[in-house]
């Protein structure tokens, strides 16, 4: 999959990537977080709504999740809210990309360097999405990719951590190339995964050309979206939508046949024996409570399907 590594050099990075096959994104972000030295005593900076793999990723190595509030304007950790923090209460930070809206990099990056923080880039839900000119994952310290079962690029099972620090990269080789190690992306996974590299970029324009048919002709969800929308160019793993009566519309699209779900729970109300809290964490609390998912097979419809795609989500209102 060397093919990563190449794309993401060829998109105006300094540098060569590295790029290591693991089994899965949640280990990706683990082994990251270790390689920056994250252990007991430890403390990472993370949203509040987010995969909640993230903040168990921290637990298991002994270190201490600061939960931090969701920006307004994406669905990722904010930066304000991050420049608020004193540079001796955090370590690292994990910033993840969500629902095809990218998490503000070049703002996370600045306030990092600035604080003596690294950070580990989660582009788990966004293969090849570019932002700023440059592949999701090779923004951060160390970058992390899913191939999970849902995931846009999937072998099922799987995963892929990127960076060019070779400091970095002897941690992970050190941890990773061993002799009967057991968390490689396997060979036959290596073949399914191989095929859809073609195939990607095309599927990522099905996508977004699907969410710009939505937020031109379904205006109960564009209204809903609080004027955060994917960009055209961003790989939409699945859509996201706002409802203070979000239950209830999930559970009558789901009835209307559509695959909908809610997001993750937010980690708001997580025991401060647990966590530190950076401030109120409204919006996360809000984005818990309300997120609706449409998912990328939906995203995928063409033709007379996502048609009715659009007349089944219009009928809604
Ligand atoms: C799916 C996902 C992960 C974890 O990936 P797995 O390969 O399923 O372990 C991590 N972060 C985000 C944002 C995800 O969506």
């Amino acid at each position: 999959l060397g093919v990563f590594g190449g794309g993401l050099g060829g998109m105006g990075g300094t540098g060569t990537f590295a790029c290591r096959l693991i089994s899965s994104g949640s280990l990706g972000i683990e082994l990251g977080l270790m390689a920056l030295g994250v252990g007991p005593g430890a403390n990472v900076a993370v949203c509040a709504y987010d995969y909640p793999g993230n903040f168990r990723a921290i637990e298991l190595l002994g270190a201490r999740p600061v939960l931090v509030d969701a920006a307004l304007d994406s669905y990722s950790i904010s930066p304000d809210s991050l420049r608020d923090i004193e540079s001796d209460q955090v370590d690292v930070v994990i910033a993840s990309h969500l629902y095809g809206v990218p998490a503000q990099v070049a703002e996370i990056d600045a306030i990092c360097r600035d604080k003596g923080w690294n950070w580990v880039e989660d582009a788990c839900q966004t293969p090849l999405m570019a932002i700023d000119g440059r592949f999701a994952g090779s923004h951060g310290d160390l970058g992390v990719l899913s191939f999970g079962g849902s995931k846009p690029l999937t072998a099922g099972n799987g995963g892929a951590i990127l960076t060019r620090n070779p400091l970095l990269v002897s941690k992970l080789n050190a941890r990773l190339d061993r002799p009967s190690d057991a968390t490689p992306v396997s060979s036959l996974q290596a073949a399914a995964l191989l095929p859809q590299l073609d195939r990607i970029a095309e599927c990522n324009r099905r996508r977004a050309d699907t969410v710009r048919r939505i937020v031109d002709e379904v205006p109960w969800i564009v209204e809903s979206l609080h004027g955060i929308c994917p960009a055209p160019s961003a790989t939409c793993y699945k859509l996201a939508f706002l409802s203070p009566k979000r239950d209830h519309i999930v559970d009558s699209l789901i009835r209307a046949g559509l695959p909908v779900g809610a997001g993750f729970r937010s980690m708001h109300r997580s025991s401060k024996r647990r966590c530190n809290k950076i401030g109120e964490l409204n919006r996360s609390a809000q984005l818990g409570d309300q997120v609706c998912l449409l998912d990328h097979r939906a995203l995928l419809a063409q033709g007379d399907s996502q048609d009715r795609l659009i007349e089944c989500l219009r009928r809604f209102s």
